[in-house]
């Protein structure tokens, strides 16, 4: 038995099988289809003996792949409390490590003997389960560009990961490896490979009845007035989360929670709920006519989005929903521009959808170019997940890509290998997007910036005065950017 002081090395936790973690597949709420594939795993674990004798066997790996805060740790956490398993929890950047001597930074080589004791230890309780958070963090593809140093390093962490998993012998002394990643896109495919990960199951955001169902794991110990009451603010907060993660969600009901606390109050009410989802979305207003209240920076990253959204709205027109006006006198994480309701159906088609896709991009785009990777800020942060919503969308929803005619009504429907088929072509779109605005950006240059200063003077700016500036403003020609 490894002594569990070599843990030290790998920075891995530890929970016991005793400890228990605590977790249960009842603590994760919506994409039941998930659970029910992770419970069949946990029968395996279990019952090692008898499933071998008819030949079925637990997969070496699974990876669980998704945005943040969609209940990856939570799952893993719940398949060793499920299968009352030890259980070893590390991120992929403990791996990986820099250390200061003699005043310079050096990498050390400590990646391939870290994974090399975390599986000891990890053997040494079998069965257990081991979890790697991040792992892209070492597992990202081997050559490809070096984002943030330590290539060769990561490069041996990940072979030894792959030796690690080659090695085991499926046997009742069974290792499972549970990996989470929020970039499938670019971890190495040799991790992917039958015997490693085989077992790759992607975690979405939750759909209104996913949201709904986690709200109300999250209200368990919350009080409210009556059951009632309960289900009906619970509907409506389920209503106004699109695009929450289950992580957010559980975020509203704490914060209304402090502020029920914080006013003396028995239970949680409509009104708390509603003041907890605002602070959640960052959309405060400023209550204010004026901006003298919002800082002079924020006002500058504010004027440069709207500025941005209006030459993409300029040189994309949404022929269904012309825009009318902007400002800067509110602080959303969402561009102010405002749009006309036009009444009669929407016959939107391919080339709109993708407009629509690459029109998303441009709050980020700008504010990446104007301020730089390392300096965005939140009213920024949902472009990049709402471009990709729109991608989703035209993939899954309209039959009209090359992900064929079947129609899935979300995400939950698909199978794992298409999954990946899913996100190789979201991808594609959103490569196209940012790189088209961009170049949109780049030549409306001139416009962007007259813009900008416009609303930094008056605070506002009409669609006529938009369109004037836009046509009248010098142009930088572009390349072309390829579909
Ligand atoms: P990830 O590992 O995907 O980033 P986490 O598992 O750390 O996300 O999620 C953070 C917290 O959010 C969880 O501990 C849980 O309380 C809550 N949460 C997220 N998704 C769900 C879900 N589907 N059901 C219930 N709670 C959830």
């Amino acid at each position: 038995r490894a002594a569990l002081g070599s843990l030290g090395k790998s920075r891995a936790k530890f929970i016991s099988a005793e400890e228990s973690t605590g977790v249960t597949f009842d603590d994760f709420a919506g994409q039941e289809y998930i659970k029910r594939e992770l419970q069949e795993i946990v029968r395996i674990l279990k019952n090692d003996e008898e499933f071998q004798d008819k030949g079925i066997y637990c997969p070496k790996g699974v990876l669980l792949h998704g945005p943040p805060g969609t209940g990856k740790t939570l799952l893993a956490k719940a398949i060793a409390g499920e299968a009352g398993l030890p259980f070893f929890a590390a991120n992929g950047t403990d791996f990986v490590e820099e250390v200061k001597s003699f005043g310079i930074y050096q990498r050390l080589s400590v990646a391939a003997s870290r994974v090399k004791d975390l599986f000891a230890s990890a053997r040494s309780f079998a069965p257990s389960i081991i979890f790697i958070d991040e792992i892209d963090a070492i597992g990202s593809k081997r050559g490809g560009p070096d984002v943030g140093g330590g290539g060769a390093e990561r490069e041996q962490g990940l072979l030894q990961i792959l030796t690690e998993m080659d090695g085991f012998k499926v046997s009742t002394s069974q290792v499972l490896v549970i990996g989470a990643t929020n970039r499938l896109d670019i971890l190495d495919p040799a991790l992917l490979r039958k015997g490693r990960f085989d077992k790759i199951i992607r975690v979405g955001l939750p759909s209104k009845d996913g949201r709904l169902a986690i709200l109300k794991v999250h209200a368990r110990n919350k009080m409210f007035r009556s059951e009632a009451e309960k289900d009906e603010l619970l509907q409506e907060v389920g209503e106004l989360t699109e695009d929450f993660t289950g992580a957010e969600l559980q975020n509203v009901l704490n914060e209304a929670g402090i502020l029920t606390a914080r006013k003396d109050l028995d239970y949680i009410g409509r009104e708390e709920l509603l003041e907890a989802l605002k602070r959640q979305k960052g959309t405060f207003e400023t209550g204010q006519e004026d901006s003298t209240e919002i800082p002079e920076e924020l006002k500058l990253r504010l004027a440069y989005r709207e500025a941005a959204v209006a030459v993409l709205a300029c040189y994309f027109p949404d022929p269904y929903r012309p825009f009318t006006q902007t400002d800067i006198k509110t602080i959303r994480s969402q561009p102010n521009m405002s749009y006309a309701e036009t009444p009669g159906k929407v016959f939107n088609r391919k080339s709109e959808y993708v407009n629509s896709i690459v029109r998303a991009c441009a709050p980020r785009v700008i504010e990446e170019e104007m301020f730089g990777i390392d300096n965005l800020c939140w009213i920024s942060s949902k472009a990049t997940l709402e471009a990709a919503r729109r991608a989703e969308f035209l993939i899954l929803q309209t039959g009209m890509t090359a992900f064929g005619k079947a129609y899935y009504r979300n995400q939950s429907d698909l199978v794992p290998n298409l999954a990946a088929k899913l996100e190789a072509l979201r991808d594609e779109y959103m490569r196209y997007a940012v790189e088209k605005c961009s170049s949109v950006l780049s030549e409306y240059h001139s416009a962007v910036e007259t813009i900008t200063d416009f609303l930094l003077e008056k605070g506002e700016i009409k669609a006529e005065e938009i369109w004037d500036i836009y046509k009248r403003a010098p142009r930088i020609p572009q390349p072309a950017v390829a579909p």
